[in-house]
């Protein structure tokens, strides 16, 4: 069994309504919106955070952004902010790397 949630999903151990998926990816909505379109963009490699990667990663962290473009594109999703919680300090409650993909009403600045 996977240890953390976004793993599960990936190995279809628990259900999400899935929006993308391939072989590097998933993109799922998350569960508690902030926004009304609120979708997460996930590895499936097992990267806690963004400060763990490194080089190798170069490839993944690139089609990571491309697939926020990809879903974007898809739905018409015009304006939309791209947010990663990096360590608990930041809000991160998942620790395995997520992209959220924020729209659908507007966003002050600077977030709180
Ligand atoms: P973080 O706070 O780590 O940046 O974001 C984690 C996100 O994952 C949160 O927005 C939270 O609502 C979402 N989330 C947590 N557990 C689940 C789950 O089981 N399914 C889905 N779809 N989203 C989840």
């Amino acid at each position: 069994m996977a240890d953390n949630i976004f793993l599960k999903i990936i190995n279809k151990e628990i259900p999400a309504e899935i929006i993308y998926e391939d072989d590097i990816t998933i993109a799922f909505n998350d569960i508690s919106p902030k926004a009304p379109t609120h979708i997460l963009v996930v590895p499936k490699k097992e990267i806690k955070k963004l400060s763990e990667t490194s080089k190798q990663d170069q490839e993944i962290l690139g089609h990571l952004l491309l697939v926020v473009k990809k879903i974007t594109d898809k739905y018409q999703i015009k304006d939309f902010r791209v947010i990663v919680n990096n360590g608990a300090g930041a809000g991160q409650t998942v620790f395995h790397l997520h992209l959220h993909i924020l729209a659908g009403r507007d966003f002050g600045w600077p977030p709180g």
